[in-house]
């Protein structure tokens, strides 16, 4: 059996140290809750699998993860009450969306059991939550009804080209793209929307796919979101010379269509979105519009509002880190619920995390590690801390 790749630090709640906190001052009130860059906690990533059914080179490259990877027991999962509990407290401090995720998140049995309770709990003003879901789209189709039903609101979609050659050597498994768009028509017809697609590009590889998805979903509906290939993770080779900066997507889809700016629609929103043209060069919502994850060339830490809950209950400040906070025990042997929230406040006011910020103003420094250091540096993969 091989060792798990992942760097897990768990830091013990027991040596942290926490601040003294004073109820109702800063900590257990979720709109002055910030961490040492003054960003608030609002978003929160649950992870509820770290197991998937696509390897996808740039995420789980099919040489580590073959049949000899050993993958968390389900004892070590938190249970749907524990997730849903924990979640709780994180909502006192000021979260309003969810989004679950995995590895792949609909490989857990009876999520919409999960989609159910996380539905039925209120921001601390009261609203529904916004509960979201990123998947590969491979179940989808037999899904996407009964997530609705539980109360999912929206999901996005992964979907790396329309060439089923290339979908597949991305995929690794020949999956083909057919099953992932019907998936995609099924949460349409669900009503799961507004819906998303996210496409990773990786330079000499899908780049040629750009244009074609770009047609594909103009005027659908669906915005399609082009995600820089990240250094996340330790496991995925990643080298720089794959990234296709997101000025060079932009610079590729202006060959043929007209784009403008739009402002975001929220604080922390990860994606620059640009709007398609109509013939008065105006913007037209009918026509739809492309968004832009840019981690690698454009870094957007200075609002990042996301916290990330590991499939086993570690909280992660930044999909970069090295290191997780226990919150599995708190929720497993705690029976106080204000221990897990204070313990959250205390862990979030100490936050600085900017790891992309840091590496593109290291990059202009004499002592800057390679990309190539930098890539194969202790961090946590993305299948096991959830996108
Ligand atoms: N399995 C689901 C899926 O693929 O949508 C959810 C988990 S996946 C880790 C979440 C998102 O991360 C996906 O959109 C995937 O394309 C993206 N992703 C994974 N590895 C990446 C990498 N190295 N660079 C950029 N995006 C990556
Ligand atoms: Fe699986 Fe999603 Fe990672 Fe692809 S990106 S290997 S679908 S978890
Ligand atoms: Fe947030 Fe970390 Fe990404 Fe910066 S690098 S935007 S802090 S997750």
């Amino acid at each position: 059996m091989s060792e798990r790749v992942i760097p897990i630090i768990t830091q013990p709640l027991g040596n942290l140290p926490l601040p003294t906190l004073v109820e109702g001052t800063h900590a257990l009130s979720g709109d002055s809750l910030k961490d040492r860059l003054h960003r608030p906690l609002r978003d929160l990533r649950i992870s509820v699998t770290d197991r998937c059914n696509f390897r996808c080179s740039y995420c789980m490259p099919k040489e580590i993860f073959n049949s000899d990877y050993t993958y968390l027991p389900h004892s070590a999962l938190l249970s749907f009450e524990e997730i849903t509990r924990t979640a709780q407290s994180f909502i006192a401090l000021g979260v309003e969306k969810i989004r679950l995720t995995g590895g792949e998140p609909l490989l857990r049995k009876n999520l919409e059991i999960l989609v159910e309770q996380l539905a039925a709990l209120r921001t601390a003003s009261g609203k529904p939550l916004d509960i979201t879901l990123t998947t590969n789209g491979s179940l989808l189709a037999r899904k996407a009804q009964s997530l609705k039903d539980a109360g999912l609101k929206r999901v996005t979609i992964s979907l790396d080209g329309l060439d089923d050659a290339i979908f597949k050597s991305m995929n690794d498994v020949d999956f083909p793209v057919s099953d992932v768009l019907e998936g995609i028509a099924a949460a349409q017809a669900a009503g799961l929307g507004p819906i998303k697609v996210n496409m990773v590009v990786k330079r000499g590889t899908n780049e040629q796919e750009i244009l074609p998805m770009a047609r594909y979903f103009k005027g659908t509906g669906i915005a399609l979101r082009f995600i820089e290939y990240m250094d996340v993770g330790a496991t995925n080779g990643w080298r720089m010379n794959e990234v296709m900066p997101s000025a060079d997507v932009l610079k590729m889809l202006q060959t043929e269509f007209s784009l403008t700016p739009l402002a975001p629609s929220q604080i922390g929103e990860t994606a620059e979105r640009w709007g398609y043209l109509n013939a008065q060069g105006e913007h037209d919502p009918l026509l739809g519009e492309v968004g832009f994850i840019s981690s690698v060339t454009q870094a957007f830490c200075s609002d990042c509002n996301r916290a990330r809950l590991t499939t086993e209950g570690q909280l992660y400040l930044c999909l970069f880190a090295t290191q997780g906070y226990d919150l599995k025990s708190l929720v497993r042997d705690n029976p106080d619920p204000n221990a897990m929230t204070h313990a959250i406040a205390a862990i979030w006011s100490q936050r600085g995390d900017r790891y992309s910020e840091l590496r593109r103003a290291e990059k202009d420094s004499p002592n800057a590690p390679s990309d190539q250091a930098n890539a194969t540096r202790r961090k946590v993969e993305m299948s096991y801390i959830g996108g």
